[in-house]
């Protein structure tokens, strides 16, 4: 079978990428182990996304935002604490009125936009085939083997891609020694769309508005505190969570799947090669601390249907290296900054010390008592800086 782009990776970023290029009208493949509907038919498992303004629309412009469940976020707060004393008096808020698109982000089940993404797939004319690519070059080879060409290939393989490795592409980074404890939490008082990041000393808090009166959660801690959180019982887990969580939502109860996920900082040193192109955590597998993956991996989907719909229009070969140069200059600089950006700020915050939690605290003052900063972070988050490419203005390239 000859395609023009196989993507390898049936996970968030390498649907959106497939409906992007299919409505553009290009052959598309989508090749993943696991079979379609696996992920999207669970009940809610805890797992959910905060999605910027600029995913939204992109979301929109390929036809999946209709009729999906999501939850706006109209404000966040962000503050350093610590288990048992509530947050520090200084409070860093972004309030979704200092900007006219609207609010801020919205939070969205991974269920529903899993399978909404797999909807549009099928409704976009995408191939979904359902395997484990084991080589590439001129195409793929499945560990059936089969055998699919195409002129591209692109990598929407994960943290872990082998189509980075198969291309000779390394990676650096490193872990945190901390892990996510993931899940969702029902409460008594109703969150009004304001989602919470907390900073402990020994990672991260986030606390994520979905609809109705839940939240999902996302808590970074040591490694040895969570994996002894972990095996705790869900009365056991809630006692840990309480103090961290504070009681301003009132008793608080679980309402998803729990579970842990390792935390590392990992950058493919190139995101292109003859004809290999990498997206999402492929390229660039991030902190979840401000809640960034998938939406930096939307804006690699932006930029690399553009610039494969450009080359197209001018008769180029969409699988040249000069072609997805362009798409490499767009994107590395601003993955690689937000990468580094979480990564300082986690150092920053996930620790004790009374001199670095003096100069946190007085640096969220002050970015809070400053206007113009306080909304050029906003825009920011919400993937409004820099060239937005035309799917992250809400429209087809
Ligand atoms: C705790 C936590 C919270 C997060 N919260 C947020 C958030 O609020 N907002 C946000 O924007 N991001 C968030 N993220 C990040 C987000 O989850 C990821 O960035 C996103 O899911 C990555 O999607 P992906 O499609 O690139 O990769 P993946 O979801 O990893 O998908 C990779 C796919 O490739 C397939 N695959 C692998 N190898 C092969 C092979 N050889 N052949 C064929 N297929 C293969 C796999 O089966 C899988 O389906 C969070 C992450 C974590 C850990």
């Amino acid at each position: 079978m000859k395609q023009d782009i196989i993507i390898v990776g049936g996970g968030l970023n390498g649907p959106a990428l497939a409906v992007a290029l299919a409505k553009s009208g290009f052959g598309v493949t989508v090749v993943d182990p696991r079979p379609p509907l696996a992920r999207g038919q669970r009940g809610f498992d805890g797992r959910a996304y905060s999605l910027a303004i600029a995913s939204r629309r992109l979301l929109g412009a390929i036809g999946v935002w209709e009729g999906l469940d999501t939850q706006p976020i109209l404000k966040i707060k962000a503050s350093d604490g610590r288990a048992g004393q509530g947050a520090a008096p200084f409070f860093l808020t972004f309030d979704h009125a200092e900007i006219e698109e609207g609010p801020m982000g919205f939070m969205v089940e991974d269920r529903f936009l899993y399978t909404a993404l797999h909807d549009a797939m099928e409704a976009a004319g995408v191939t979904r085939v359902t395997g484990t690519v084991v080589a590439q070059g001129g195409g793929v080879t499945l560990s059936s083997g089969e055998r699919l060409e195409a002129a591209l290939v692109v990598g929407c393989d994960g943290r872990g891609s082998g189509t980075a490795q198969r291309a000779g592409i390394r990676r650096v980074g490193w872990g945190y020694g901390q892990t996510a404890l993931v899940t969702a939490v029902e409460h008594e008082r109703p969150h009004e769309g304001v989602a919470h990041q907390l900073f402990l000393p020994s990672g991260p808090l986030a606390i994520l508005p979905l609809p109705g009166n839940r939240s999902s959660i996302v808590w970074s801690e040591t490694d040895a505190n969570a994996t002894a959180i972990q095996a705790l019982d869900d009365d056991g887990y809630l006692a840990a969570l309480r103090p961290r969580f504070g009681d301003f939502l009132g008793d608080i109860r679980l309402a998803g799947t729990r579970f842990t996920y390792p935390l590392s900082l990992s950058l493919a040193d190139r995101f292109v090669a003859a004809r290999v192109a990498l997206v999402g955590d492929a390229a660039h597998g991030v902190h979840p601390l401000a809640g960034q993956g998938l939406n930096l991996g939307l804006r690699d989907v932006a930029a690399l249907a553009e610039v494969l719909v450009d080359a197209r229009r001018r008769g180029e070969d969409i699988g040249a290296l000069s072609v997805l140069d362009r798409y490499q200059q767009w994107r590395r600089f601003d993955s690689t900054a937000m990468a580094l950006g979480m990564d300082g700020m986690n150092r920053l915050f996930s620790n004790d010390n009374p001199i670095l939690r003096l100069g946190r605290d007085l640096g969220l003052g002050a970015v809070n008592a400053w206007p113009a900063l306080r909304r050029g972070f906003i825009r920011q988050a919400a993937g409004l800086s820099g060239e937005l490419p035309a799917l992250l203005q809400g429209r087809m390239p």
